[in-house]
């Protein structure tokens, strides 16, 4: 059986695929909302830097107009009048300079210095310094409390007068510049109430230094804010939409297929339990799936066709059932049918009392080989039906061998059943069998048994103790319809008691008690063993059962093949285990049924082995019942070309006829010892010589069976057999240990008779 692959189930698969789909939209969001960052902080970097610059470029313009200022006042002529002649310098600086309009409001302080750098004024040092260097630095930053402020110097040009052009004096200007720095420009970056600088009190620093310590805010973006918080907001909301798609996709997967498919698979599982006729209406799904449904339809087709199947084969099984239970000819119930019936009769039975009737149609051979195989049929097929016509309600007819019928009488006491059992006979005389152009009248013998139905072993023995019955019936002068009876019984015993019928069937069937013992045929010339031929016995307790018993049960029963079987299976053995001398040979009786068995050759075939060692012969009996020459013959030749012997026995017995001889391929024939022993009757003996010497001539080899003393011995030899076989020359032994009688002492093999 194919391995059973248990997978997991859609539930399991589908919230698998639901936590992958919520990790990827995770991972995609996060990955988004970083990329969004990182844009984020490159915008606000390149907006810092838009707005230094911004701001740089507009400390420039400051630093420009603060020069332009202080040079139009060092060029101012009052200037340098002041510098000529300084004695109201303190009075101009007060009411003249100041109200100059070349110093604007964001001028702080300003201070003429003379060429040495001295103010002309006493000046406070918070305002501008009293003494600069010479010529003065570049302007420069001062930073106080409340705001930074920026020192500009300028060279005040030299008078005409001066020959070596030198400067007059100095200005200086301290200027405030922060309110111009935020209120001047419209910045576009920078948010200009924010600008400042980053520096401690009381520091000076150069202009370029002050505008690296600048520090300020950018300026607000709304539409950029707004973009910002559009996009987080999205993707908040799509992981959001997909989150919950992802959670409702587990449900719905569940409702649309997972239901159906269980509902699907159930349905199966209760198909099995009954095939036909079951149809799968719905698939308890919420929403019809085209699928699902296709597979719904398919199965319900499927069902539809295999309950179809499903009856067409019962019927089959039916026809066959009652074709494998019934006899095609003549309609009744066939052996089969019969062994399973008689199997099941205690079951059947309940608690009535059985009555077992067994006909046989008296000489039915006879009428076979006169009127031929078509007219015997007709005469099965009308005793059939005669007998059937007279049976009750519920009772069967079986046919249970060629000429052999059985019915099993229910509810039947002893006189019933024999008045059944004569109405079938009487039936059967009065029916005109003439119309089928037999001559002479046609009876039929009954044996009757009943059994007690609370007696299992009388039950088991009704077939047996009918069979006496009708052995009885069939006796010349005994009436056709016999009741058993336990007189009768003893009557029979030796041939029918029950011992022996068990011992052969289990020596035949099993092999129970077979065993073979061993004859020699000796060379009549000199006394060497051609041939020891094998003979069959079954040993129970301490008896030995001979043939004679032994074929009776045999075929009463049908049973020569597999009798024959038991015995190659047991000389076989015997060969194996060394009980016959090899160098010599080993002869074998097959009865007819054997002879035409299509697996002879094969059974037989087991002696191969064997061959070298031994000449194996095939001894045809009872040629009387082979039926089938032509299948026989075949059968025969074919051994013979592989390397058996084939010899016809018991001839002149009766059952062995010339007819025989003529047409079958054999080795030697076998002179029967009713022929033998009439050789010393001059007539006789005459007459047997003859007919010797003319199968001698024909090419066969002779043997002669039954020789006892030496009377017959010579006589024998004087007929021409040169073969032999008798109590004389050894009886049926145990082990066949001789290779050669000595004639001049002739000494009897010891008997195999135990008593
Ligand atoms: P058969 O094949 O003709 O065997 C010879 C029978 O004659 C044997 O009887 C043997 O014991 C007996 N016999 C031999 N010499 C003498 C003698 O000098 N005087 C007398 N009065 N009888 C002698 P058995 O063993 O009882 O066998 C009887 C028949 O049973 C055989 O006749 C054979 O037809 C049949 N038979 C025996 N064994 C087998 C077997 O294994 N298979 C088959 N199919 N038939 C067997
Ligand atoms: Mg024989
Ligand atoms: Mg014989």
């Amino acid at each position: 059986m194919a391995e059973v692959r248990r997978g997991l189930s859609i539930g399991v698969y589908a919230s698998i695929m639901v936590v992958l789909v919520l990790s990827a939209l995770i991972s995609y969001a996060a990955f988004t909302y970083s990329e969004f960052q990182r844009v984020r902080s490159d915008m606000l970097a390149s907006s810092y830097a838009a707005a230094r610059d911004e701001i740089g470029l507009v400390m420039d313009h400051l630093l420009q107009d603060a020069e332009a200022a202080a040079g139009r006042f060092a060029d101012w002529e009052e200037v340098g009048q002041q510098l000529q002649m300084p004695r109201y310098y303190a009075y101009w600086r007060n009411h003249r300079m100041m109200s100059s309009n070349l110093l604007n409001r964001h001028v702080v302080a300003a201070e003429i210095y003379d060429r040495d750098g001295h103010a002309l004024a006493k000046l406070d040092e918070s305002e501008l310094p009293s003494q600069v260097a010479t010529p003065p630095p570049p302007s420069y930053v001062h930073y106080a409390d409340p705001e930074p402020t920026l020192l500009v110097f300028r060279a005040v040009p030299a008078r005409d007068t001066d020959p070596q052009r030198q400067p007059a004096g100095y200005v200086g200007l301290r200027i405030r510049f922060l309110d111009q720095l935020r209120e001047t420009h419209a910045y576009r970056y920078a948010d200009p109430q924010t600008i400042g600088f980053a520096h401690g009190t009381g520091a000076t620093m150069t202009w370029n230094e002050l505008q690296s310590a600048v520090n300020f805010s950018l300026r607000e973006n709304p539409m950029a804010e707004a973009v910002s918080d559009l996009l987080s907001g999205a993707i908040l909301n799509l992981s959001i939409i997909l989150g919950i798609f992802s959670l409702t996709l587990f449900p719905a997967l569940v409702f649309l297929i997972v239901r159906p498919l269980r509902a699907i698979s159930t349905h199966i599982d209760r198909l099995k339990d009954s095939p036909g006729g079951l149809v799968l209406e719905n698939l308890a799904g919420v929403l019809p799936i085209a699928e699902t449904e296709k597979i719904r339809e398919s199965l319900n087709a499927y069902q539809d066709q295999l309950s179809d199947v499903h009856s067409s084969l019962e019927e089959k099984s039916q026809e066959l059932w009652l074709m494998a239970h019934h006899d095609a000819l003549t309609g009744a119930r066939n052996r089969r049918a019969f062994d399973e019936f008689m199997q099941n009769l205690p079951e059947l039975l309940g608690d009535r009392d059985v009555c077992f009737a067994l006909f046989d149609v008296n000489h039915f051979k006879a009428i076979n080989d006169t009127y031929g195989h078509s007219i015997g049929d007709q005469v099965l097929k009308a005793i059939a039906s005669r007998i059937s016509s007279v049976l009750r309600k519920g009772e069967e007819l079986f046919r249970i061998g060629g000429d052999e019928f059985a019915v099993v009488l229910l509810d039947c006491d002893e006189a019933s059943a024999l008045r059944i059992a004569e109405r079938c006979h009487e039936k059967i005389v009065g029916y005109d069998f003439s119309k089928l152009g037999i001559r002479e009248p046609l009876r039929i013998s009954a044996g009757l048994a009943n059994a007690r139905i609370d007696d299992l072993d009388d039950l088991q023995a009704l077939q047996w103790k009918a069979d006496v019955a009708m052995y009885r019936a069939k006796r010349p002068g005994h009436a056709n319809v016999v009741m058993f009876t336990e007189a009768l019984a003893r009557d029979s015993e030796g041939l029918f008691s029950s011992w022996v019928n068990t011992a052969v069937y289990d020596a035949v069937i099993y092999g129970k008690g077979l065993e073979m013992h061993y004859q020699p045929i000796v060379d009549l010339n000199d006394g060497s063993i051609c041939h020891y031929e094998a003979l069959v016995r079954i040993s129970q307790d301490d008896e030995l059962i001979q043939p004679s018993n032994i074929f009776a049960v045999v075929e009463a029963r049908r049973l020569e093949v597999e009798l024959d079987r038991a015995v190659i299976r047991q000389v076989l053995a015997d060969l194996a285990g060394g009980k016959v001398r090899p160098g010599t040979g080993v002869s074998i009786n097959l009865s007819g049924p054997t002879v035409i068995h299509d697996q002879v050759c094969s059974w037989l075939g087991e002696f191969q082995p064997f061959l070298k060692d031994y000449r194996v012969m095939i001894e045809v009996t009872e040629t009387a019942l082979i039926t089938q020459i032509g299948l026989a013959n075949e059968n025969l030749s074919r051994l013979r070309r592989h390397g058996f012997e084939i010899a016809l026995d018991d001839f002149g017995s009766g059952y062995s006829s010339v007819r025989y001889l003529a047409s079958m391929p054999v080795d030697v024939v076998k002179f029967d010892i009713t022929l033998v022993q009439g050789l010393q009757d001059k007539i006789q003996g005459n007459m047997v010589t003859h007919l010797a010497q003319m199968i001698l001539e024909s090419g066969h080899q002779l043997v002669a069976e039954g020789i006892e003393d030496n009377a017959t011995l010579e006589a024998a030899r004087a007929a021409g057999f040169m073969r032999g076989q008798g109590y004389l020359m050894g009886r049926p032994a145990a082990k066949a240990a001789w290779a050669k009688i000595p004639f001049d002492n002739v000494a009897p093999f010891p008997s195999d008779r135990r008593a």
